[in-house]
């Protein structure tokens, strides 16, 4: 079953009643993650955890491009991204362009995104030449729903995210040094707290967000100005684009991811959050 065939979820998302905190999912495998796998490894040492804190505290007035280019001399050929397409990603895309086209960028391909979604990603292959390596999970739409007597997005949006996104992310976090991440800081209260550069615990390597302190304005700025590809479906009322089932359009005056997992206590996938 395609994402653009699947029905909208049938409970909770136009209830006034929010449904209970939803159970959290990990990765407890006990083996070495992210950078401590990779060879050489990085530890979040005292030391290390230190100079990043120095160089995040030295790059808040950096220009994401700067930012960019900092990473890439500091960790690449072990420097990657993971992107869903969206403003920020697609803004980030373009700079990588520019300053470093080879690095490896990945989409986590979960079988339920938007067809605009994926058609991005050959637009930027034709403008760009970086070709995005989908990641999937090890089932089908078709064998995890069979699995799971239907769609769980309707009932466990926390699993799915789990088992679709952060597994197949955990593997490709698994070997590099550092990721970039395209979020912002205005975006949430979780992503306030965001460093330019830190270590992300979940997925045990080096976090970059060269956008942490750009606005929605300066995205879309250089969105127009340098005329960079980006989803059609936020000129349909979708300020933030994820998964078909789990996003809807927000109305005026509503947060910009008001429209993600509507109806639940949930506003990450997990890959943002500690
Ligand atoms: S966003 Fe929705 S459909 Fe996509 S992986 Fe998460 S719960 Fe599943």
């Amino acid at each position: 079953m395609s994402a653009q065939s699947l029905p909208n979820r049938p409970m909770n998302a136009n209830s006034s009643q929010p449904d209970p905190p939803l159970q959290v999912f990990s990765i407890d495998s006990g083996e070495p993650r992210g950078a401590l796998a990779a060879d050489p490894p990085l530890h979040p040492t005292d030391e290390f955890l230190a100079e990043l804190a120095r160089d995040s505290l030295s790059l808040e007035s950096a220009t994401p491009q700067e930012i960019l280019k900092w990473s890439v001399e500091r960790f690449a050929p072990k420097f990657t991204m993971a992107t869903a397409f969206g403003p920020e990603g697609m803004t980030i895309l373009y700079m990588l362009s520019e300053i470093a086209p080879d690095t490896p960028v990945f989409n986590l391909d979960t079988g339920y995104q938007f067809k605009e979604t994926l058609e991005l990603r050959e637009t930027v292959k034709k403008r760009y030449g970086i070709e995005v390596e989908y990641k999937l999970p090890d089932t089908t739409v078709a064998e995890y729903e069979a699995m799971h007597g239907g769609p769980l997005y309707a009932t466990n949006p926390n699993q799915c995210c789990f088992d679709r996104k952060l597994r197949p992310l955990h593997g490709a976090a698994k070997g590099q040094h550092a990721w970039a991440s395209a979020i912002r800081r205005d975006q949430s209260p979780d992503r306030a707290k965001a460093p330019i550069v830190g270590w992300d615990k979940k997925f045990q390597l080096v976090k970059v967000s060269p956008l942490a302190n750009w606005s929605k304005k300066d995205v879309w700025d250089l969105i127009l100005k340098n005329d960079i590809p980006y989803n059609p479906l936020h000129d349909q009322g979708f300020p933030s684009v994820g998964c078909q089932p789990c996003t809807r359009a927000t109305q005026q005056g509503e947060d910009e991811r008001a429209g993600r997992w509507s109806g639940f206590q949930k506003t990450e996938c997990g890959l943002h959050s500690s």
